[in-house]
């Protein structure tokens, strides 16, 4: 039998759903509501505060208080104790209100008799709604019960607050909270294109009338089952892992292990439950209190534990949910709203239903924001406050060109954005005119453009876009959509289709790179102080060297009698390089004894992505075939900005002299050594960056395919010498950017840039 307690707070949300369900008038049904909880509670006063535009709480109903002050009595945010409730989002518990510094009278309310105050905001994704409180005459302070009682009948006010389903939202006048209202914001601009659809919550919230739960201890069965269906998958999911785990890596699953397993945690939703909330509400209770308590502790240690207890707590929605169904379901034509998501998260949405995302945090190199251009998807990105406004099944528009995205738009706004997206249809469309052109300059100097890649779906991309071949095929995304790790012939397979799909064209396969932002949702990797500058890439490869060996015998076997070529990510330096190029020629020797199929030619690149190889360079080209720019990586390293972290990564422009002088000195030193050197970073793909980088001399760039037909467009306008003086004497000057130099230029020589 399953100890539930607290009948009281079971019976008052039972009567807040008939309530709800009355057909009365928002003031009628917020008048009874107060009723019933001061009954409920046995306070003999309750009165809810909601909060109006200008951060003003006021009085919205009460029992208890006189009633004339319903309308009238305001509080400023943080003024009085109402305030506090509602700056601090957190309970605010006295047993002689009228004593606290806070303390505000207003004769209005007739409040004096009572000494007792308890208030709890009333929150929702992380905004605070509201107050609600009870007060008694007698000094006492409430019990953790009646905390917890209270808490949970606010969080169901603020569900119904917020969809507009207790309060009429038109009575409230110039209201801040208004949810049904058109709203626009602003953001970045990340992944081209216009989408017009339908707002799906990456985080979903739980419905009103899900809220309340009809039986608590059937729900709380239903939870504990969950609970466990949890932690079996969380030990199965580490269990099923080929990585080697040892020493560290093992402590690190561990850890994982014990957050699933975390009593705190546990005991918080089993309580939440236990107030008569769905397994579902109370998750997603525990979840924003959690949220708020560690966002204002700004302690950087706390939030990342926060992200593992989000990251279980969607797990756990989703065994609630009946199946751990990773596939996500969608409508035709949705947009995704979310906090921030990692590449992997975005990989497990279906691509043909998806058109837009829209993300409060998230920097323009990425991951995520280089697999949303690669999946043509429309991204705008450093949107503040979309996933608390935002509603499943709301209309949205995206404009992933200027950083628009509007909420609920009215017609007319609907009817420009359609002009929009069929003017860009019109564009792309433009492209393919070019597409079987040659990317020659007008004065005769042929630059090969090659896509970057990732997944099968890419490939046809390769013909649409008329890109000369692959010059970057990220293996890791193929790693990061699965749910286990790839085996040996499932790796064989897919390399295959991938060689085959591009027919004649090279293919440049990164072996695996992982760590920094990629992290694979099956395996468990340590929270790193600085992921960027941590244990990543080739170091995880050469510390595991399991996994790289699996990868190249299956590249091997994939790519028998054709020309492998393989890139090696993150090389810091030379020895590193040539210990991975021993480990790849013990796999082709392996190969050869064993008589197994194998290429005519193997071509081992290093990119170039830590500052230090870059002195390396005449010495690395002696072991490596070729060298990549890896400029996303690069310019983190050279600026020391953090390229996922929106609020620097955008400080230095890649059109800063120093940029451009060290891709100079790269592209001198490897002409030098008589080496091969592209550029397979974002930059490639804008058109005023590719300008600059031609100039400079480099003659292969690699891009996302919709990329290709402007930058074709571009070189077949430009007069390669004329752009190389010009160029060469930028990089002599101080600019924070020669951005305006550069489309001066560009403007003044009629240079395509689209
Ligand atoms: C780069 O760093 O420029 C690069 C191409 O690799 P990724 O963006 O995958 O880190
Ligand atoms: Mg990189």
């Amino acid at each position: 039998m399953i100890a539930v307690a607290a009948a009281g707070p079971r019976i008052l949300l039972r009567r807040l759903r008939e309530i709800m369900a009355e057909p009365a008038s928002a003031q009628a049904r917020l008048d009874k509501l107060v009723k019933v909880i001061a009954a409920n509670m046995v306070a003999e006063v309750c009165s809810i505060y909601l909060r109006r535009a200008g951060n003003v709480y006021e009085l919205f109903a009460t029992e208890g208080l006189n009633r004339a002050a319903v309308h009238n009595t305001r509080l400023k945010q943080g003024e009085g104790l109402v305030g506090l409730a509602g700056e601090t989002a957190e309970p605010v518990n006295l047993s002689d209100a009228p004593t606290h510094p806070r303390f505000s009278y207003r004769p209005e309310t007739a409040e004096d008799p009572y000494r007792s105050f308890l208030g709890v905001p009333i929150v929702r994704g992380g905004q605070v709604y509201g107050v609600l409180t009870v007060q008694n005459r007698t000094p006492r302070l409430y019990d953790e019960e009646e905390v917890e009682a209270l808490q949970t009948v606010a969080m169901v006010l603020a569900e119904v607050v917020a969809q507009g389903g207790l309060f009429d939202t038109a009575e409230l006048d110039e209201p801040e909270l208004r949810v049904d209202r058109p709203r626009a914001f602003r953001g970045e601009p990340l992944s081209e294109g216009v989408a017009i659809g339908c707002v799906v919550l990456h985080e979903p919230r739980v419905r009103v009338e899900r809220l309340i739960a009809d039986d608590p201890h059937a729900e709380l069965a239903r939870l504990d089952k969950a609970l466990d269906r949890l932690r079996a998958a969380v030990d199965e999911m580490l269990a099923s892992t080929e990585l080697d785990l040892t020493g560290e890596s093992r402590e690190v699953i561990e850890a994982y292990r014990l957050f699933a397993q975390d009593q705190g945690w546990r005991q918080k939703l089993r309580d939440a439950v236990r107030t008569g909330l769905t397994a579902e509400a109370a998750v997603e209770r525990v979840q924003d209190e959690l949220r708020i308590r560690i966002a204002r502790t700004g302690d950087t240690v706390l939030r990342e534990r926060l992200h593992d207890f989000e990251d279980l707590a969607r797990r756990l929605q989703r065994h609630l949910d009946g199946g751990a169904a990773l596939q996500r379901q969608l409508p035709n034509d949705s947009v995704v709203v979310a906090r921030a998501m990692g590449p992997a998260e975005l990989l497990d949405y279906p691509r043909d239903r998806l058109i837009g995302l829209v993300l409060e945090e998230v920097a323009p190199t990425s991951h995520v924001a280089i697999v949303a251009r690669a999946m043509n998807v429309a991204l705008v990105g450093n949107v503040e406050g979309i996933a608390d406004n935002a509603r499943a099944g709301d209309l949205i528009v995206v404009d992933g060109e200027t950083g628009e995205a509007q909420l609920r738009p009215p017609a007319e706004v609907i009817r420009a954005f359609e002009t929009r997206r069929s003017l860009r249809e019109q564009r792309v469309a433009q492209m393919v005119e070019v597409r079987d052109l040659p990317a020659v300059t007008k004065d005769g100097v042929h630059i090969r453009l090659m896509m970057n890649a990732g997944l099968l779906i890419d490939l046809p991309h390769l013909k649409e876009s008329g890109a000369d071949g692959i010059g970057l095929f990220r293996t890791e995304l193929q790693f990061m959509v699965g749910e286990t790790m790839p085996r040996l012939a499932d790796q064989i397979d897919f390399y295959r289709r991938v060689i085959e799909g591009a027919g004649d064209k090279p293919v440049v396969f990164r072996t695996l790179d992982l760590g920094g932002d990629k992290i694979l949702p099956y395996g468990r990797w340590e929270r790193e102080e600085n992921p960027a500058l941590g244990w990543r890439a080739l170091r995880i490869a050469l510390d595991r060297p399991a996994l790289l060996r699996y990868q190249v015998r299956a590249l091997l076997t994939a790519s028998a009698a054709r020309t492998l070529r393989l890139l090696l990510p993150m090389v810091s330096d030379v020895a590193e390089f040539n210990l991975a190029r021993a480990l790849i020629d013990r796999e082709i020797e392996r190969a050869r004894v064993l008589q197994q199929p194998q290429p005519k030619r193997t071509l081992v690149g290093a990119m170039l992505e830590v500052p230090a190889l870059m002195f390396m360079l005449p010495q690395i080209l002696r072991s490596a075939d070729f060298v990549s720019i890896g400029s996303n990586d690069l310019l983190q390293f050279i600026f020391a900005v953090d390229r996922t972290n929106a609020r620097v990564s955008r400080r230095y422009d890649a059109l800063n002299p120093a940029a451009l002088t060290v891709i100079r000195q790269i592209i001198h030193s490897a002409a030098e050594a008589g080496g091969e050197v592209s550029l397979c970073g974002e930059i490639a793909g804008r058109p005023l960056e590719a300008m600059a980088l031609v100039g400079l001399g480099l003659r292969i760039l690699s891009m996302q395919p919709a990329n290709i037909g402007p930058i074709k467009m571009m070189i077949r306008s430009i007069d390669l010498r004329e752009v190389g003086e010009f160029v060469e004497r930028l990089c002599g000057r101080n600019d924070h950017s020669l951005r305006i130099r550069l489309a001066a230029f560009a403007a003044e020589r009629g240079v395509v840039l689209k």
